[in-house]
């Protein structure tokens, strides 16, 4: 059972747990720290290539141990958020197992005409045929929907264009912009927090990005850590309008126990489902 006195904790993954396929020092002690005391937590990332399994074993593979159910990825909540909106719907999808996996398991029925969705994702395979095909698609009436607005991400070789990159020029050649799911829309940490069953009062959001992972969590009401091991720097933090909670230089340095108890209200405060 949950530790009542801690909250539940969100944690981004790039840049707090892992650099590309590397662990960041301290963060598997700090899930181990997290499963001691008993704390619901759940890795995020805008992510929509893996599936939760895959990432699981990727995670495994740099020595830090979540389990596939501790993982919520920007396909899942693209999964689910089409699920509530059109349940049993049909998408084209441009993207990889992480999201036509996502989209299967929650009913969909992928097809190459009339789709009530045209669902892009992130892919390192993108193809002119299949990006011709959604522009098409939403030409002809599709709804275009985005697993995450990031436009570009790190890889061993490299800056990479990402979805928001691919997303802009399906939007230039069809003046169609579409609707992001990930991080920072809020949807993407509410449907991360009903996958835990927790809170938003009770729940510490823990990221490397003031524009995504700090806003988001604010956005949603919870309290915010900005670890500095990834894409913030220090100096740029009192440039933002917001600011986060608690700001440690990596994962090393955060203390389960220093993310405290819930707010006044006790760790039933949220059972009302207020937020
Ligand atoms: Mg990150």
């Amino acid at each position: 059972m949950a530790d009542t006195t801690t909250c539940n904790v969100l944690l981004d993954m790039d840049g707090v747990l892992v650099h590309e396929e590397h662990a960041i020092d301290g963060a598997a002690a700090f899930i181990e720290a997290l499963r001691e005391r008993g704390v619901r937590f759940m890795v995020l990332t805008n992510n929509s290539i893996y599936t939760p399994r895959d990432l699981s074993a990727r995670l495994a593979r740099s020595g830090i141990d979540v389990h596939e159910e501790c993982i919520w990825t920007s396909a899942l909540a693209t999964a689910r958020f089409l699920d509530d909106q059109r349940p049993r719907g049909t998408a084209h999808v441009v993207g990889e197992a992480g999201l036509t996996t996502a989209l299967h398991d929650i009913g969909y029925v992928m097809v190459d005409t009339d789709p009530d969705y045209v669902v892009l994702g992130e892919t390192r395979n993108y193809s002119f045929t299949a990006i011709t095909r959604a522009i098409q698609l939403i030409n002809d009436g599709a709804r275009f929907i985005a697993t995450n607005p990031d436009p570009s991400g790190p890889s061993r070789d490299g800056m990479l264009p990402a979805t928001g990159s691919v997303a802009a020029l399906i939007t230039k050649a069809t003046g169609v912009a579409p609707y992001f799911v990930g991080k920072p829309n809020t949807l993407m940490m509410r449907s991360a927090l009903n996958a835990m069953d927790a809170h938003s009062e009770d729940t510490v959001m823990i990221g490397d990005r003031m524009d995504t992972d700090v806003v988001a969590g604010l956005e949603a009401g919870m309290r915010t850590v900005l670890v500095l091991s990834g894409s913030t720097a220090r100096a740029e933090v009192d440039r933002f309008p917001y600011r986060p909670w608690m700001i440690a230089d990596s994962i090393a340095d955060v203390d389960p126990s220093d993310l405290g108890a819930p707010p006044a209200g006790g760790a039933g405060r949220g059972a009302s489902g207020a937020d």
